[in-house]
């Protein structure tokens, strides 16, 4: 679906969206930033792009150290698109490589190490310090940007999220449950992982999307950022 851009506000906000997975984050910022004429970034993808370069090196997600020395070896780029970013690995085109469940479980455990995150972090700010930005992730709110002009933290049910996570990627069956298990264990990692663990940020508006259409949390969060906007 294509968003209306015809209002396009004038204003440079740096708005983070943050929360588990399946909540509905990657949809709802890149429609927001469609609304609103900014750039969204995701900041996931980033994690995916390391992770699957550790992979095709044969490298352990365990090696911090290695892990950190091969962020720095690398061109890691998120490029605007409709519908979401596209996620340049030194020059090469990975964004649907990075969705595949080998590299999601892997970012996962790339994701848990300070000094990984720290490299990310510095990098993200980088790419959002102009505003006019929406981005997403885990920890947006309460480490890349704390001063953020708007903070989201959009949570769902586990099993709502799971079921839209299995209808996302029209998964059946057996394969269903695994992925759905693998959500849940992925989501305690970044829950209880000591370095920036995935939390709503003291001054993020919470959204249960639990029981909301997608348009439904998309108009909250553009009227929130038209409020702000508004000064
Ligand atoms: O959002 P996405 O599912 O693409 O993120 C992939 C992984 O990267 C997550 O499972 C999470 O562990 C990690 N991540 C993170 N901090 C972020 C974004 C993602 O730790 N800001």
């Amino acid at each position: 679906m294509i968003d209306s851009d015809s209002n396009q506000p004038q204003g440079k906000l740096i708005i983070a969206i943050d929360g588990p997975a399946g909540a509905g984050k990657s949809t709802i910022a890149a429609r927001l930033a469609r609304r609103l004429g900014y750039v969204n970034l995701e900041s996931g993808a980033m994690y995916r792009a390391l992770a699957l370069k550790a992979i095709d090196k044969d490298m352990s997600f365990a090696d911090e150290a290695a892990l950190v020395k091969l962020a720095e070896q690398s061109h890691i780029k998120l490029e605007p698109a409709v519908g979401g970013n596209r996620t340049l690995l030194d020059g090469r085109d990975v964004s649907s490589r990075i969705r595949e469940r080998d590299v999601t479980e892997a970012a996962s455990h790339v994701s848990l190490h300070p000094a990984v995150r720290a490299w990310m972090v510095a990098h993200q700010r980088a790419m959002g310090a102009g505003g006019g930005i929406v981005m997403e992730g885990r920890d947006i709110g309460t480490k890349v940007f704390p001063d953020a002009d708007l903070k989201i933290f959009l949570d769902a049910d586990a099993v709502v999220r799971e079921q839209r996570r299995r209808e996302q990627q029209q998964i059946k069956g057996e394969v269903a449950s695994t992925v759905a298990a693998e959500l849940r264990e992925r989501d305690r990692r970044d829950r209880t992982r000591a370095a920036s663990p995935l939390l709503a940020a003291a001054d993020a508006v919470v959204i249960d999307s639990t029981k909301l259409t997608e348009d439904e949390v998309l108009d909250m969060v553009e009227e929130l950022a038209r409020r702000k906007l508004a000064g």
